[in-house]
């Protein structure tokens, strides 16, 4: 789906763009200044039909976001028209779906496209991948929410005019062809490169970068001034600057826009929010909050939607090229578009220093524990691929997870196979020089594609814990690089008996919520929601340093020794009682969560691949 032209230079791009011949077939037209009702007007000069009928559409589904939106719901009062202004017979099929009877009359659509950012329905629109329009303030065109195509007409190219307050600026990674300041003008070589170009209109807040080929862009729409492009970019920059050596020197793209959203809170954040990869950009819809504590999230988020770069955009199957907008079929390969590239994301921070190895190996920890504990560890991730959509939409932020992991254990297979000189770096090379983007892979021969390039013996790894149920062997994965791992445990410890509880910040006090949860400990010593702790085997509870005084009560509990726990209790009759809970201490088992450690004293051949595989060509 990724069919965009890399070519270098802006001037050959718009002498290609403007006289290659590739006159525009589809013509589209919105004025942002007039937002009515929380609407816009679209209009279409349409590109000649030659069928009697001919379906119109917006789509189901937009590549990266693995759900069913139906962006057709936010659109209404479709008409069509022909040359002469005579309203044509239109008859609307389904959410997604206008037919246009007579079609070959038809010269132009008009309909208007309500945002989805504050759709209160069921099936929310997470904010990366919606519209959103706040007159006056800000205006974000996700493309595939705003503009649709003909059946069988999705590969012809198009055009965009766009009229916009004076004082607003879009950024997106299309270029602007119109020189005029309240006037925009962006080609697309068909849908796919239109879905794939966001656009966000708002007063300018924007830094732009070079990065050794690549242009960068940095725009950012904030509540406040704190969090701005100058801050971001400087964030950005080290990533980039890591991002281009960790590809040998080259960005596989000349320019790039990292397109920022930052919500209000006092707006209210009612959709999902992330970020959202494309070709030549990435859109972020993120909760505002305190730049210092955001920026370590948002360099993690913003190196995973950068290295998309690699992949889907430059190594890709037939599904996701010839992506079908409202008919989608599901590639296997979500452990390479999204795995590889959450692994990438972290691989290149540790690698260039950005991150310690010890802060590393805590991120996949994380990784690690989320992968066995949220979802299913034994399910072939091919199969959790095809059909995450339908059957396993559960399964899908697994890909962040165990998707990463996924990469990390076949680098370090590859490195191992090549005594450290061939890694999943070298691997995405090869594949993009193969492939390409204008070139996809066939689904169900990329093992084999992959094994002829590299080893025989990876074909048995993707077999069995990639097309296979079979768990990842990470101690032995680890041990390779000198790292020791633990599973999961079970452990007997002493406990408060495991409630839920909660801290209200004016009484300074700790309130039992949940008891559903509660240990056999717990269920012994009795309590009931909404019983307030007071004091622990006679030692009040303190307002402040309360883990550590939690910390101090259990390694004093002495296994059969009674454990008192003083609560006040509502009495039933308006008032409260303090009662004490008591019951003989015991240990409960608990599940320990995988742990990572790298070993003291590794053997000269664990640290020379774990150096290789950390990118330290020595
Ligand atoms: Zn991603």
């Amino acid at each position: 789906m990724k069919k965009l032209l890399l070519i270098p230079g802006i001037l050959f791009f718009l002498c290609f763009s403007l006289f290659a011949g590739n006159e525009p077939a589809y013509r589209y037209y919105v004025d942002l200044d007039k937002v009515e009702n929380d609407r816009l007007q679209v209009e279409l000069i349409a590109p000649p039909i030659k069928s009697g009928s001919v379906a119109f559409y917006m789509p189901k589904i937009v590549p990266g976001t693995y759900t069913v939106y139906d962006f057709g719901r936010f659109v209404s009062d479709l008409k069509a028209f022909d040359q002469q202004g005579n309203a044509m017979q239109v008859e609307r099929k389904d959410v997604n779906t206008w037919i246009i009877k007579d079609a070959r009359r038809l010269h132009r659509l008009t309909y208007l496209v309500d945002d989805s950012d504050d759709d209160p329905g069921a099936n929310q629109v997470f904010g990366m991948a919606g519209t959103n329009f706040e007159a006056g303030e800000n205006i974000t065109i996700n493309t595939f929410g705003f503009f649709g195509y003909f059946d069988g007409m999705e590969f012809l190219p198009f055009e965009v005019t766009i009229d916009h307050p004076e004082e607003f600026y879009g950024s997106t990674a299309l270029r602007d062809l119109d020189d005029a300041s309240t006037r925009d003008l962006f080609r697309a070589d068909d849908y796919h490169h239109l879905a794939d170009s966001p656009m966000m209109y708002c007063r300018p807040d924007t830094v732009t970068i070079q990065v050794a080929n690549a242009e960068v862009l940095v725009s950012v729409h904030s509540p406040k001034p704190d969090m701005n492009a100058k801050l971001l970019a400087d964030a950005f920059e080290p990533l980039l600057l890591a991002t281009r050596d960790f590809l040998g020197g080259r960005l596989p793209v000349d320019r790039y826009a990292f397109i920022l959203y930052f919500r209000d809170p006092a707006k209210g954040i009612t959709n999902g929010t992330g970020a959202l990869e494309h070709s030549h950009s990435s859109f972020y819809y993120l909760p505002y909050f305190n730049p210092q504590a955001a920026l370590p999230i948002l360099k993690d988020i913003a190196a995973h939607e950068f290295f998309h770069i690699l992949t889907p955009l430059n190594i890709h199957s037939k599904e996701i090229h010839y992506f079908d907008f409202n008919n989608p079929k599901m590639s296997r390969h979500l452990w390479l578009y999204e795995g590889v590239t959450e692994y990438f994301a972290g691989q290149v921070q540790a690698g260039a220093g950005l991150i310690t190895f010890e802060h590393y190996l805590k991120k996949l920890e994380g990784k690690l524990a989320d992968s066995q504990n949220n979802y299913q560890d034994e399910l072939a991730f091919t199969k959790m691929s095809r059909k995450v959509l339908d059957k396993y939409p559960e399964q899908f932020g697994n890909v962040y997870q165990k998707g990463a992991l996924i990469g990390m254990a076949l680098d370090i297979e590859l490195r191992r196979l090549s005594g450290g000189k061939y890694g999943l770096i070298d691997l995405m090379q090869d594949l993009s020089k193969k492939y390409g983007k204008d070139e996809p892979f066939r689904d169900k021969k990329l093992f084999d594609e992959i094994a002829a390039l590299t080893f025989p013996e990876i074909k048995n790894f993707f077999k069995t814990y990639v097309g296979g149920d079979k768990p990842l062997p990470y101690e032995e994965i680890f041990r390779h690089i000198g790292v020791s791992y633990t599973p999961p445990q079970e452990v007997m410890e002493f406990t408060l008996g495991n409630v839920s509880l909660d801290f209200d910040q004016e009484s300074s006090r700790l309130r039992v919520v949940d008891v559903s949860q509660t240990n056999a400990f717990g269920k012994a010593l009795g309590y009931q929601a909404g019983d307030v702790i007071l004091a622990l085997n006679g030692q009040k509870v303190p307002s402040s340093g309360i883990q550590k005084f939690f910390n101090e009560a259990k390694a004093g509990m002495q296994e059969g020794q009674p454990f008192q726990v003083a609560v006040l209790r509502n009495d039933g009759n308006g008032g409260h009682k303090e009662i004490i809970l008591s019951a003989p201490a015991q240990k409960t088992p608990k599940m320990t969560p995988p742990s990572l450690k790298a070993l003291e004293n590794p053997t000269g051949e664990q640290l020379k691949l774990r150096r290789a595989w950390l990118g330290e060509r020595a």
